[in-house]
């Protein structure tokens, strides 16, 4: 009975898995063409000082329109292309774009680039980082990567020589969706990054919750006396802005202080920021 019951569900369990499995393979072989083809695109999303919202830079976001699957989310893309390897062609194509759009603004921004773990272990990665600089002309200090707690578990030792390297170069790291990995802390000790950027999770409901304030004010204290700036992430609220200012974060990143856009609108909106941050300096 028990194995007549098994074999049952095994008969059901097939076609599922194959549906599944022939939809990641018809996304893998549209996603490779889509970057033979340069179909990817990348949208930057601003980030503000937290204190008086003053433009400091932006985060790079990938992005896929495909002609006929339409837009593909990239939490979705990302994780077919670190499966089939792909993530390799797409990471290097993201970085040095990121890097060449981020020449034509102000020297004063800084843009931030997404890093997945198979991309940032290869041996190659912070050489192609430093020749993709040198070949746009884009000075270190204006380029930040972004990585999670999965690009520390596999191999911590390499991967904070990596994070030593580009920090000797002048790259700066931040520590993106903290608080939702599985172990946060002994990475913290192991390596100092510039910047922790704080889980969307922990902002949706801050300013309904006695306990998610509490988090994020401690998250913020350790951050700081471990000598790391935090940046909050998700904000979509002014409330929510409004906590965030007592509990004293240095920077903001949101859909109500910015959506993601194209190439084209973030070089009108970095002038027109930076030049509306001027006048009312002049004001004063
Ligand atoms: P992430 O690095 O944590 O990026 C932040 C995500 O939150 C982005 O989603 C952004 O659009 C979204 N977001 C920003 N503000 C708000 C807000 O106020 N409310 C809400 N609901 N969402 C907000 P997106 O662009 O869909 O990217 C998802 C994830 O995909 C990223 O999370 C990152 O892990 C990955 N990703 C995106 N582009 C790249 C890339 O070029 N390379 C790599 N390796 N990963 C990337
Ligand atoms: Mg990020
Ligand atoms: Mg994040
Ligand atoms: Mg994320």
């Amino acid at each position: 009975e028990a194995k007549r019951q098994g074999k049952h569900r095994y008969a059901q369990f097939v076609p599922i898995m194959d549906l599944k499995l022939r939809k990641r393979k018809q996304l893998e072989i549209a996603l490779r063409q889509a970057i033979n083809n340069n179909l990817l695109e990348l949208h930057y999303q601003p980030i503000f000082s937290c204190a008086e919202q003053k433009l400091l830079g932006y985060e790079a976001l990938c992005r896929w329109n495909d002609p006929t699957l339409g837009s593909v989310s990239p939490d979705i893309f990302i994780d077919i292309a670190e499966e089939t390897g792909l993530i390799e062609p797409l990471g290097r194509w993201v970085m040095r774009e990121a890097i060449r759009e981020a020449t034509a603004w102000p020297a004063e921004l800084f843009v931030s680039v997404n890093v997945s773990p198979k991309q940032f272990y290869r041996k190659s990665f912070v050489d192609s980082i430093s020749n993709a600089l040198r070949e746009h002309q884009l000075a270190a200090h204006r380029l930040e990567i972004e990585i999670t707690e999965n690009c520390l578990v596999l191999e911590p030792e390499s991967a904070s020589k990596a994070l030593f390297e580009l920090k000797e170069m002048g790259v700066s790291s931040a520590l993106d969706d903290f608080g939702t990995g599985y172990s946060s802390l002994s990475y913290l000790r192991n390596f100092k990054f510039d910047k922790l950027k704080i889980d969307r999770s922990f902002i949706e409901f801050l300013h309904l919750s006695d306990d998610d304030q509490m988090l994020v004010r401690a998250i913020i204290e350790m951050s700081s006396s471990l000598g790391m700036t935090t940046t909050a992430e998700g904000i979509e609220a002014a409330e929510q802005l409004q906590i965030l200012q007592q509990l004293g974060a240095h920077q903001v990143q949101g859909f109500l202080l910015g959506k993601p856009k194209n190439a084209m609108t973030t070089k009108q909106h970095c002038m027109s920021e930076l030049l509306s941050a001027h006048s009312a300096a002049d004001g004063d």
